[in-house]
């Protein structure tokens, strides 16, 4: 079923622990992704659930499979762990896709490992579809991400604050090294291995480096930008990871770990979601300066690569980071300029969006929808963008300024409204969604997921099938707070 080709078993030991999945009682296939099945180059019998089951619950390995879990480390809330690694977590094999591009498979919840510590090795169904839903949905939001393959019950019991059911996950990234994974060597002062590990970074990812001047200079500059583009990204859909810890973030550029993440309702510029993030470490608008952090992180493992003299390795470092603030708020401004319907650049754009935010901010206005009901108004209709604010008088205010600075543009309102609604879901996977579709689920009712999964699969196009997903929560359904 899968071409394997195992690059990451070929590295030195010490890089991971070799592991088999551990078999489970009942797998039961819950959801599989046929077209990305199809993207990989996958020959799969779609006729045989049962065999899928199997294969993605970990009961039955796959020919040509060298299970493996990863060794990293990371800074957890800002405390460093030496060792974390993947607890739960099994690389099956890497396979090359249709557009040549290599794809790690890991299954999510399979058992134990030796990084396992005091956990069980497993997930609860719960956190594997919210993690199914929400990374397609970034997916079609056109945002980097991991993705899922398919989603397995296992029929086993797992035990969190309260009993909850067994699934497995099956993760598909571009690759599963974090800046952790650079961490777990630099701690042990393991130069060499930081060094091998470089060189597969810039082979697998950034293979264009390679000719550069100094390719590890080169290399921490493009996962930077790669980083500081990608919470752009985020924070133009209202997106908050949660857990930005150095170990989930990836060094491909991709959103990774799914655990206590949520969409902005309502626009607020510090609004923390997840249980865990007591001190809002990991606020919305905190993120960026947190991935900023992060890329420091890497930067400290990276200095003996950047330059014999450290003094000057230093200044390379702290070149790089002042470069990772440039280029999001570069991206930022284009991410939202194209929110808000600018086709051209003007000195005064960033202030005008951020008077837009301003006035959202505390006025209880939902994101998504505000940004929508925008693309109406860029036709000539603010009925819905100002039933959006509990006090109308600034939004109208601010539709004056913004009119103001669309005259300057030769765009036709139908073509900018087009082009809005390309920048501005018609709907996102709400919280209350999600927890609406988990617990269906719980009590084996898997419809309301199928078609959450369905609906934000095409995010951008109004399709009035699923108005009901692109509402606001009302005051009782709002959620306060994600789990992981
Ligand atoms: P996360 O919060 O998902 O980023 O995970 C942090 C660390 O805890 C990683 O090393 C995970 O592999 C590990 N971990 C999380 N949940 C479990 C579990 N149920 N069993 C074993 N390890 C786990
Ligand atoms: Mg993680
Ligand atoms: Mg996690």
């Amino acid at each position: 079923m899968f071409q394997f080709d195992n690059s990451y078993a070929r590295l030195p030991e010490r890089f991971f622990a070799s592991v088999y999945p551990e078999p489970v009682e009942g797998p039961k296939l819950l959801k599989f992704n046929a077209k990305l099945a199809a993207e990989l180059g996958l020959d799969v019998d779609l006729s045989d659930p049962d065999r899928l089951a199997a294969i993605f619950s970990g009961n039955v390995l796959p020919a040509g499979s060298t299970p493996l879990a990863m060794a990293y480390a990371g800074h957890q809330f800002g405390g460093f762990s030496p060792q974390l690694g993947d607890g739960r977590a099994i690389l099956i094999g890497e396979v090359v896709d249709r557009a040549g591009t290599r794809r790690d498979i890991q299954l999510k919840g399979a058992g134990p490992t030796p990084f396992s510590r005091r956990g069980d090795g497993r997930a609860a169904l719960g956190p594997v579809l919210r993690e199914y839903i929400v990374s397609e949905a970034m997916h079609a939001f056109g945002i980097p991400s991991t993705r899922a393959l398919a989603a397995v019950a296992t029929g086993e019991q797992v035990y969190r604050e309260r009993v909850e059911q067994g699934a497995v996950f099956v993760r598909v990234a571009a690759s599963h090294v974090r800046v952790g994974t650079f961490q777990f060597f630099a701690a042990r002062g393991d130069n060499e291995g930081v060094k091998t590990l470089a060189d597969y970074v810039i082979d697998r990812h950034y293979p264009e480096l390679k000719a550069a001047e100094s390719p590890y200079l080169a290399m921490l500059s493009a996962i930077a930008a790669r980083q500081a583009e990608l919470i752009a990204r985020w924070l133009g859909v209202g997106f908050i990871h949660g857990v930005m810890n150095t170990d989930n973030m990836t060094i491909s550029g991709e959103t990774i770990d799914f655990g206590p993440c949520a969409f902005l309702d309502e626009y607020d510029q510090m609004k923390v979601f997840s249980s865990i993030d007591q001190g809002g470490r990991y606020a919305y608008r905190n993120q960026p300066g947190i991935g900023q952090w992060n890329i420091a992180r890497l930067a400290e493992c990276l200095l003996p690569l950047l330059d014999t003299d450290e003094e000057k390795a230093v200044d390379k470092a702290n070149g790089v980071l002042k470069s990772f603030g440039e280029t999001f708020q570069a991206k930022w401004l284009s991410v939202f300029r194209d929110k808000i319907g600018l086709s051209t650049a003007e000195d005064g754009d960033g202030d005008l969006v951020q008077g837009l935010l301003a006035v959202m901010q505390g006025d209880g206005a939902d994101f998504t929808l505000a940004f929508r009901a925008l693309c109406d108004a860029a036709e000539g209709d603010d009925t819905d963008f100002l039933a959006c604010f509990a006090d109308p008088a600034k939004a109208l205010e601010w539709l004056g300024l913004w009119r103001t600075r669309l005259d300057s543009e030769e765009v036709s309102l139908a073509e900018r409204a087009q082009k809005m609604r390309l920048a501005n879901p018609y709907l996102i996977p709400r919280n209350h969604r999600i927890e609406e579709a988990i617990a269906a689920a719980n009590y084996g009712d898997m419809s309301f997921f199928h078609r959450l999964v369905e609906a934000t699969a095409k995010p951008f196009e109004t399709r009035e099938e699923f108005a009901d997903l692109a509402l606001a929560p009302t005051p009782e359904e709002r959620v306060a707070r994600t789990f992981c």
